[in-house]
């Protein structure tokens, strides 16, 4: 057997628990900060999307908390290559030691384990595959740390008096994601339960195994207050290019009682015909995303012959073009609908069909424009024969 075939069959095994169980109110808006969005994209979702692209990583496991499963299931939904979420404990340690139960009680226990915050979503390949190389060459534990640039003063318990100044030459910070033999750290936390340590780290020390560090990365940061929530947003849309794309599609009336238009039911003396659900609102809104990013059109992605899109609601179609946007790390900046009918009346459902839209996508309502039009009774729309709409969508990418 040469070395090359010895060095494949010991190929360790590597899992990510991604840990969101926390409450992280602090960064505003109700929502706990992990489903918050960053360029239209909840936090954690852009953390898992990110990992599953990391050829080191075999299995990613998300662990939130026990009330989060509908928010979950709402905001994040099945993510490909990422699976279903186990829920947490009352404090972080009880949410990392849950998780690794998890994987132990699998079939195929992981040799490698790494813990990553989901509030940190933008952890370099390179960093991950630094933790997961220092494993492999015999590290049981390891931590991506960066040095401390701020001078740093120990401080008196009132808060107002220097003590003195730190060296800060012999401190690091901590970042995640830290990397771990499975079997040492699942031993470790067992036998520290109930001891509420701040990071996996220090379940180690707790248990006397010696920690490597290996180069952090400045751009992983850890996002916790709203402040660093905007920076991120404003870091990411740093260096992209602005893109517009635009949609046209067009539905026949047919006999019925209602019309679906930009995700809304609205009553009308006939339906729209279509595989779907014939909402031409967000099919040509669909169309204008995927143009942006030259992905095709939504009859690529979801072929009217597949039987699983019959009457299907056409918002998951525009959530599908959204993710895309968001897998190649896009905000989308603005989009723009016009709906083209003598009837029905669009006008009193401009101001639900902006706050449908702008939660399928997930942005701002400011960023989303419905507007209206006949064509003065010309045309195949002015004869009352179908409903036909438009859409721009500006993203950067
Ligand atoms: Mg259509």
């Amino acid at each position: 057997m040469n070395s090359n075939a010895d060095a494949d069959a010991v190929k360790p095994t590597v899992a990510c628990l991604v840990v969101a169980a926390g409450r992280g109110l602090r960064a505003g808006g109700g929502l706990p900060k992990q489903f918050r969005p960053i360029g239209g994209i909840p936090m954690l979702k852009r953390t898992l999307l990110s990992l599953t692209a990391i050829d080191s990583i075999d299995r990613i496991l998300p662990v939130i908390g026990e009330n989060d499963l509908m928010t979950y299931e709402g905001c994040i939904g099945p993510v490909p290559g990422v699976d279903a979420p186990v829920f947490g404990g009352a404090t972080r340690q009880d949410s990392v030691r849950n998780g690794l139960e998890a994987l132990a009680m699998g079939d195929n226990p992981p040799d490698l384990v790494l813990i990553h915050d989901g509030a940190r979503p933008f952890a370099p390949a390179a960093l991950v595959n630094r933790v997961v190389a220092a494993l492999i060459n015999g590290a049981e534990a390891v931590i991506p740390v960066i040095p401390v640039t701020d001078t740093v003063k120990r401080i008196a318990p009132d808060g107002v008096s220097i003590l003195e100044t730190v060296d800060r030459a012999m401190l690091r910070r901590v970042q995640t994601p830290q990397g771990f033999r499975f079997t040492t750290l699942i031993d470790a936390h067992r036998a520290a339960a109930g001891a509420d340590l701040t990071d996996d780290a220090a379940v180690m020390e707790k248990a006397g195994i010696g920690i490597a560090a290996v180069d952090g990365d400045a751009d992983n940061t850890k996002l916790t207050t709203a402040q660093d929530f905007e920076d991120a947003e404003r870091r990411m849309s740093h260096g992209l290019t602005i893109r517009t794309g635009m949609g046209f599609d067009v539905h026949r009336f047919e006999p019925g009682d209602a019309v679906t238009l930009c995700g809304v039911r609205i009553p009308h003396s006939a339906g729209l015909a279509g595989h779907s659900d014939a909402d031409v609102g967000l099919h040509a809104l669909t169309d204008a995303i995927l143009g942006s990013i030259a992905a095709g059109d939504i009859g690529d992605h979801f072929p009217p012959s597949d039987p699983a899109w019959k009457g299907a609601p056409s918002d998951r179609f525009l959530r599908h073009a959204a993710e895309l946007v968001a897998a190649r790390g896009g905000i989308i900046d603005h989009v723009d609908v016009t709906l083209i009918c003598e009837r029905p009346k669009i006008g009193p459902h401009k101001q639900v069909m902006k706050a449908t839209i702008a939660a399928i996508l997930q942005i701002d309502p400011d960023r989303v424009s419905v507007k209206a039009t006949t064509t003065e009774k010309l045309g195949f729309t002015g004869r009352g024969e179908g409903i036909a709409a438009q859409a721009v969508a500006t993203v950067r990418v």
